[in-house]
């Protein structure tokens, strides 16, 4: 008998429930085609978690995610809902960073692609998009500057003016603020492995991120970056400078397949990327965690907030969500063919001239602008 797959289904605040909704209508009509079986089981987090069992993350909501293979979320936090709130217990905090952390969740997958259909949707010019982008940001997610200690402001003296001028020297306070960057080579070589088994799924090449010139850190990545690629010979490796990379994109966004990167340089190339996509609502995410025999634990959202500015108004766009769907098939329970049926199922709705307002415009004039639900019916009837 086929093995059943446990997803716990975490729609959130705003727009989640509406995307979430098509995405679950999707993964049902890939469920019935390729003969799969999913437990999809509900559960409320974010603000619906603080209504409904006082916590942003609920004790059996955090059961749920333990018990299930993967977790599909939409997005939590209102930025209108009580800011009496302490930090600690806002949705944002209290359920993704806890989640990240329960989870071990170390890679952070962004796929960045524009049609050729959405063209429009792109700030750069058509000349610069090629035959469409498609680029997959491998990010670091739980080491570098971001964790590293120590980790603080502290106060200290200087003299004023210096003390070579012959003058009274004069004690002033100030401050100094340390951030530190740390890697160390298991946490390399993990997520050199995702990004080179990510490429081997897709153009077989790896552009490896750093500041090799300038950081110790760089060194070291490169160095053990470099070694992990040699166990994987069918992928292409070459390795780039952060601040190249930030400029390449923009200029020639088309030479890249997977770009791999520390926490930091991924948090902002992958924002950067993400720009060429022209919407929020294109845009999916993965942060996978341990593997375990053939599965990856993982945690799949689209790359967007709430939205509160459309919720419950039939006008967010669930591509984002239901391409999430098609992350986690891959990544976390090895499907790919199921995974390709949705991508695929999304590029004829796309090449179908079906439009959310996000991503619509009237000078397109064979386009068709429709909601949440006419999206997401048009792509499970297209897998
Ligand atoms: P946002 O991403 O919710 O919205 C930014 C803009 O993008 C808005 O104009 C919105 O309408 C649009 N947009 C986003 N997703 C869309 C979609 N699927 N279809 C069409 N348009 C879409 O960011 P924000 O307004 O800064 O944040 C709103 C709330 O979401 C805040 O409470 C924030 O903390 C939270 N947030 C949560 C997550 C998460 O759960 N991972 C991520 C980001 C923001």
């Amino acid at each position: 008998m086929s093995k059943t797959f446990k997803v716990a289904a975490l729609a959130g605040d705003g727009i989640g429930p509406e995307v979430m909704r098509e995405a679950i209508q999707v993964l049902r009509a890939v469920e019935k085609r390729f003969s799969l079986s999913f437990q999809i089981t509900e559960a409320p987090v974010g603000w619906a978690g603080i209504d409904a069992a006082g916590k942003a993350l609920p004790d059996a909501t955090l059961a749920l995610c333990k018990a299930s293979d993967s977790i599909l979320f939409g997005s939590v936090g209102l930025p209108d809902r009580d800011p009496t709130i302490p930090k600690e217990e806002r949705p944002e905090r209290a359920a993704l960073l806890r989640i990240r952390k329960e989870f071990g969740l170390f890679a952070n997958l962004r796929p960045v692609q524009l049609p050729k259909a959405l063209a429009h949707a792109c700030p750069l010019r058509p000349e610069r998009q090629g035959d469409g982008i498609d680029i997959l940001v491998v990010r670091e997610l739980t080491g570098g500057m971001y964790f590293g200690q120590p980790k603080k402001t502290e106060e200290f003296f200087v003299e004023e003016p210096p003390a070579e001028s012959g003058a009274t020297v004069i004690m002033k306070r100030a401050q100094r603020a340390i951030d530190t960057m740390v890697y160390t080579t298991p946490e390399i070589e993990r997520i050199a492995h995702v990004a080179f088994k990510a490429a081997s799924l897709r153009r077989s090449k790896v552009t490896s991120i750093d500041k090799a010139n300038v950081l110790e850190n760089g060194v070291l990545w490169r160095d053990v970056v470099s070694r992990i690629g040699k166990q994987h010979p069918t992928v292409a490796l070459e390795h780039m400078f952060v601040d190249n990379a930030a400029m390449q994109l923009m200029l020639k966004p088309t030479q890249f397949d997977v770009m791999l990167c520390e926490n930091m340089f991924g948090d902002i190339l992958s924002d950067e990327a993400a720009a060429l996509a022209g919407s929020l609502g294109m845009l999916p995410s993965a942060s996978l965690g341990v593997t375990n025999g053939e599965q990856t634990f993982g945690f799949f959202e689209p790359a967007g907030g709430t939205a509160p500015d459309i919720a419950g108004k039939d006008l967010a766009n669930p591509i984002a969500q239901i391409l999430s769907v098609a992350l986690m098939l891959r990544y976390s329970f090895g499907l790919g063919e199921a995974a390709n049926a949705i991508e695929s199922a999304v590029g004829k709705a796309i090449a179908a001239g079906l439009r959310t307002g996000d991503i619509y415009t009237p000078a397109e004039t064979t386009a068709k602008k429709v909601g949440t639900r006419e999206m997401g019916c048009a792509i499970a009837a297209g897998i």
